[in-house]
């Protein structure tokens, strides 16, 4: 028979292993944290949506769901292969649309204003693969719900500058620009359309269907023709009405008054069609490749979708992006903590009972446990316990095995005490809450060093 060949990965997808994970951790920890501390509550949304939901807010003529999305039709899969209505789904390219529906679907309006949420997980983009982007990503998504005041903006803006700092990326750069509101965005668009008609025939052709749709869209243009003609295009902040021109100047003194630095960057429109007023980008260096999130308004986006008229704005970043980042420039981070508290080491058949039995106890008490089966010599499974910085290690050689004891050895300091297996589950149990104890108030300790 020949040797059955592998099954590979799909192109632009990726597997994270262990080695990796401890970026993960400490980039999605971060967030979290970050997040958490300026009052954001977490919402999950599901995975698939209707197509229609992505269409009717991202834009159907955005790349993200005109050319990028993973769409199934599932009157294909139900029901025996029986075709029933058409119903086309796809994977979520972004958060915001689903937040937003989960806000109009389960009656969010009603809460208490500012309402904050935020996400993280897997997002989809069938997009051309390369450095840095994949075509499953972890995004982590931040959405203020109900408040228009300029403040807001600023201070969104601030969250996202202090996370990007807690995750230790240097070189930061923030880009700001307003695109306008409903009154001046249609003067504005006009504006834009009439520039780009007389320079139609020198536009790329995605770009000449834009101009029907959507102009705004070929500021985004990578196509080099197209970025010509946009250097010399109107800007959108010459034209804002005098309240967009307020509400952009609040936000920025709020920013000065924060001591948050940013770029006027006036061809910065966003790729998305839901944004207004305050649009931004968060970038680690030069260069559209390095840009680590962005965000903005979307003060139509709810009521466009079927709620009430909501003021709403938030920002999306890619995690895959910064943990790239972090490992690029080999930045340090902090060491993992313990996941294997009590690291089980025998010697002999006997002692290999015993040991699987004390194992299987203490994984009951919650205490969580490492075995190195197969490894003979204690040194050898000593070292594998100081590999998963394991706290302690329980050792029953042949011995102990005879005389119903078993070691216990602290791997921190090479401590050792014999004890009765009888009376092991109960002193493994104090020592481990002990030792979390010590991790704690060690943390605690950090934290006050600071605030000094
Ligand atoms: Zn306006
Ligand atoms: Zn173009």
């Amino acid at each position: 028979m020949p040797k059955p060949q592998p099954i590979n990965r799909l192109k632009g997808f990726r597997d994270i292993l262990p080695e990796d994970w401890h970026y993960w951790e400490f980039a999605l920890d971060t967030i979290e944290d970050t997040v958490m501390a300026a009052g954001f509550e977490r919402a999950d949304v599901p995975v698939i949506e209707k197509s229609d939901l992505f269409a009717r807010s991202v834009g159907e003529e955005t790349d993200i769901v005109g050319k990028e999305m993973y769409t199934f039709d599932t009157s294909k899969m139900s029901d025996n292969g029986r075709v029933k209505d058409k119903t086309l789904v796809s994977l979520r390219p972004e958060f915001t649309a689903g937040i937003v529906r989960a806000y109009i679907e389960n009656g969010m309006h009603t809460f208490p204003k500012p309402v904050s949420l935020y996400a993280i997980g897997k997002c989809f983009r069938h997009d051309n693969p390369q450095a840095g982007r994949y075509r499953e990503f972890t995004q982590a998504s931040v959405e203020v719900f109900g408040v228009s005041d300029p403040l807001m903006d600023a201070n969104l803006i601030s969250v996202l500058w202090e996370m990007f700092s807690r995750l230790k990326i240097k070189g930061l750069k923030l880009d700001i620009n307003s695109i306008g509101c409903n009154e001046c965005r249609p003067k504005i668009k006009k504006l834009f359309a009439d520039y780009f008609k007389r320079k139609e025939s020198k536009l790329c052709e995605d770009c000449r269907k834009r101009l029907k749709k959507n102009p705004y869209r070929i500021m985004d243009c990578k196509e080099e023709k197209c970025q010509n003609i946009v250097a010399t295009a109107p800007l959108a902040i010459d034209n804002i009405c005098e309240e967009c021109k307020k509400h952009f100047m609040s936000v920025l003194e709020y920013l000065d008054d924060m001591g948050v630095s940013y770029n006027l960057a006036p061809t910065l429109v966003r790729g998305l069609d839901y944004y207004n007023r305050t649009v931004f980008e968060i970038s680690a260096s030069e260069g559209r490749q390095s840009s680590l999130g962005g965000g903005g308004r979307y003060d139509y986006l709810v009521e466009q979708m079927g709620g009430e008229p909501t003021p709403a704005l938030g920002f999306a970043l890619g995690v895959d992006r910064i943990v790239d980042w972090l490992k690029d420039n080999s930045i340090k981070i902090p060491k993992p903590k313990a996941k294997v508290h009590v690291y089980g080491i025998h010697l002999g058949e006997d002692a290999k009972k015993i040991i699987l039995r004390k194992i299987k106890d203490l994984r009951s008490l919650n205490i969580s446990t490492g075995l190195a089966i197969g490894k003979d010599s204690i040194k050898a499974q000593l070292k594998a316990a100081d590999k998963v910085n394991a706290f302690f290690s329980i050792i029953i050689g042949q011995r102990e095995a005879v005389t119903n004891c078993a070691i216990i050895r602290d791997m921190r300091d090479g401590v050792q005490e014999t004890v009765e297996l009888d009376d092991l589950n109960k002193r493994v149990y104090e020592m481990v809450e002990e030792r979390l104890k010590e991790q704690e108030e060690d943390r605690g300790k950090k934290v006050k060093t600071k605030v000094k």
